[in-house]
């Protein structure tokens, strides 16, 4: 008897999907096998597992593979597994709906995108849809392993619906997806060409694959092959099986470990970061085997986050086959395993960057965003230090890369801080009043210009006994009492009595600007510019400090000390307008032009207005002062 049939609708994201699909042009459909071989595996991986947790299952006694067969003259093609199938449930949530979080992002990006449609397919891999790049019907027979299910049939033209229906055969566990070729397709139902396809995309499949009876792929797991048999080649083809990725990696990390736990890993590090934008950063893991049977996809417990750019495979004796997923965290064995595996990483990271320094800069361009997140790896501390990178202002140019161990080579006499700025680039960095005694002193600074290297700065806290310390709130009596690197052009020194006007200037500053500073005072910091703004050390820096009043949407302006650098021309020139007239009027004009310059480069200035009228006045009188 043969049951009355279910229409269904697909849901709007597939459609759109199946829409695309149509009416794209692809330079390799060949993906959609790949899809669909690895759907049997990912089937015949959870059979396997359900039945070393001792599930009582459906013809156990079927063999765990995957069949292909074909038929040119009638355009069909078959993929059979004998996994574990769908219920009718499962046939409607997973072959109507796109499983995938962030599909809808996903449609939209393929819209959007002017990349070949395959090439995002490839990547995000859009699975079983894929079909209907080739197919004009789609033909599924499936039988769940769970005990006493039916023979369901689902079929669909991927246009806009799909139908299911219970058979009255028999048709033993596991599901076969007979595709109705489309009349340019008709290439996928010959022999040699599948073959060539399963060969390049599906060739680690850890089942067999069979065309017309015949195993086309290598079964091989080749992470417990010992290191002599493989080469470069094996461990690239084995890398793009893995992920994807058209380019070879970038690192390949293969180890035995025996003792103190048995586990094997084969890692690698990409060349590119796929993701520059973090958008899929909760994508990462290792995937996981126990005695060459997947336990999870993409465990993520295997690796800390910030190491989430490499990819691989780890297979242990030493955990128990039936090791629930839920349970593995809790597992010590598990918890060692990984903890090896990220010191492994650390361990072959360090060694590359000390043996080739070229090598590790391109790694820090790609992934280094990523891994600077391991500032809250504690337990690892010491090893990230090492392999962090900076700019400096020992640097020749804005992309030349040190690390803290080169900084503290050549600490000064007496120097016990590391000191660092942080600024959107190095030209924005170089002209900061702040850096003047640094460079007065030849103190090398780290430059920083990423908002994310201060919380690493000030989570990490110091390098061996050195703390880190902001330039803008370093204890300049310190730095006062160092050498000068280079004995400067001295201006001469101001007369006592100069001296003393100079203080009385300050003063009228002060009084000046009001509520607008805490103080106005003599520099000792400044070489060249006449003012800057510092704040009082209060042990948060000040790029700290605006990141926490942007986060509290407060928008006051921090007050702060006015430094006033006695050596400077123009403040000489002011000096001596003073002793005329202390009230001269252009004072006034030009110790508020000081004030918001100094604003300005602090990067707090929001007066553009009142600036502009000003030095319109100024330079009216200026210039008449030029004629004269
Ligand atoms: P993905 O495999 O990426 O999750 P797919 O669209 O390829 O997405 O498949 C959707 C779901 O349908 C799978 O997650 C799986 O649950 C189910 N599925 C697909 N093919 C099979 C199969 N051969 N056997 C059992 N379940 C399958």
């Amino acid at each position: 008897m043969v049951q009355s049939e279910e229409k269904f609708e697909f849901k709007a994201e597939v459609k759109q999907l199946l829409d695309i699909l149509a009416h794209s042009l692809y330079s390799s459909r060949e993906i959609f096998l790949r899809e669909l071989v690895s759907n049997s595996s990912d089937a015949l991986d959870k059979l396997r597992f359900e039945s070393t947790k001792g599930t009582s299952i459906n013809d156990s006694s079927l063999p765990l593979e995957i069949k292909i067969t074909f038929d040119k003259d009638n355009k069909w093609l078959k993929i059979r597994d004998m996994g574990i199938g769908l219920t009718k449930d499962e046939l409607i949530q997973n072959l109507g709906t796109i499983a995938k979080s962030g599909s809808a992002e996903f449609v939209k990006s393929l819209k959007e995108s002017n990349q070949s449609a395959d090439n995002i397919i490839g990547r995000f891999g859009v699975g079983f849809y894929s079909v209907f790049m080739v197919a004009q019907e789609v033909i599924v027979t499936t039988k769940s392993y769970k005990e006493g299910s039916p023979v369901l049939e689902w079929h669909s033209d991927g246009l806009g619906d799909f139908a299911i229906k219970e058979l009255d055969e028999k048709f033993e566990r596991g599901t076969e997806i007979k595709v109705m070729l489309k009349d340019d397709a008709l290439e996928f139902a010959e022999e040699y060409r599948l073959e060539s396809i399963i060969k390049k995309h599906s060739n680690f499949i850890s089942f067999p694959v069979l065309v017309n009876d015949k195993v086309v792929n290598t079964t091989k797991a080749i992470w417990r092959e010992p290191k002599s048999s493989l080469n470069d080649e094996k461990y690239n083809e084995f890398y793009k099986f893995l992920t994807y990725d058209n380019d070879n990696p970038t690192g390949v990390i293969h180890l035995a470990v025996d003792a103190p736990i048995q586990y094997n890993c084969l890692l690698f590090i990409p060349k590119k970061n796929t993701d520059p934008f973090g958008m899929n950063r909760e994508k990462f893991g290792l995937d996981l085997y126990v005695r060459k049977v997947l336990i999870q996809h993409e465990c993520k417990d295997l690796i800390p986050e910030y190491l989430g750019f490499v990819k691989g495979v780890v297979d242990s004796e030493d955990l128990p086959l039936n090791i629930s997923r839920e349970t593995l965290q809790e597992d010590i064995i598990f918890r060692k395993i990984s903890s090896s595996i990220t010191s492994q990483i650390l361990n072959f990271l360090t060694k590359k960057s000390n043996d080739e320094p070229e090598w590790f800069k391109d790694f820090w361009t790609e992934h280094g965003k990523l891994f600077k997140l391991g500032y809250m790896d504690f337990s690892n501390q010491e090893k990230f230090s090492e392999l962090l990178r900076f700019n400096s202002s020992a640097s020749t140019d804005e992309n030349e890369l040190i690390k803290l161990s080169d900084y503290v080579s050549r600490l000064k006499e007496n120097q016990k801080e590391i000191y660092y700025i942080l600024g959107t680039n190095r030209a924005a960095v170089e002209i900061n009043p702040h850096l003047e005694i640094f460079s007065r002193k030849g103190i090398e600074v780290l430059y920083l210009y990423d908002v994310l290297d201060e919380f690493v700065i000030s989570s990490v806290r110091k390098y061996k006994e050195y703390d880190f310390k902001s330039v803008d709130i370093a204890d300049i009596s310190k730095i006062e009492a160092m050498r000068d690197k280079v004995e400067e052009v001295k201006v001469a020194p101001l007369s006592k009595d100069d001296e003393l006007h100079f203080s009385s200037l300050l003063g009228t500053m002060k009084a000046l600007l009001g509520e607008k500073v805490t103080d106005v005072k003599e520099s000792k910091r400044l070489t060249s510019s006449p003012v800057c703004l510092a704040s009082v050390d209060d042990g948060m820096s000040d790029a700290m400090m605006k990141m926490f009043k942007m986060m509290n949407k407060d928008e006051s302006v921090t007050k702060k000390i006015l430094e006033v650098n006695k050596n400077n021309e123009v403040v000489r020139n002011l000096l001596s307008i003073y002793k005329k007239d202390a009230k001269d009027e252009f004072l006034k004009l030009a110790v508020e032009q000081l004030y918001d310059a100094a604003l300005l480069l602090d990067g707090e200035f929001s007066g553009a207005q009142s600036m502009a009228s000003r030095v319109f006045v100024m330079l009216d009188k200026s210039a008449k002062m030029y004629q004269k």
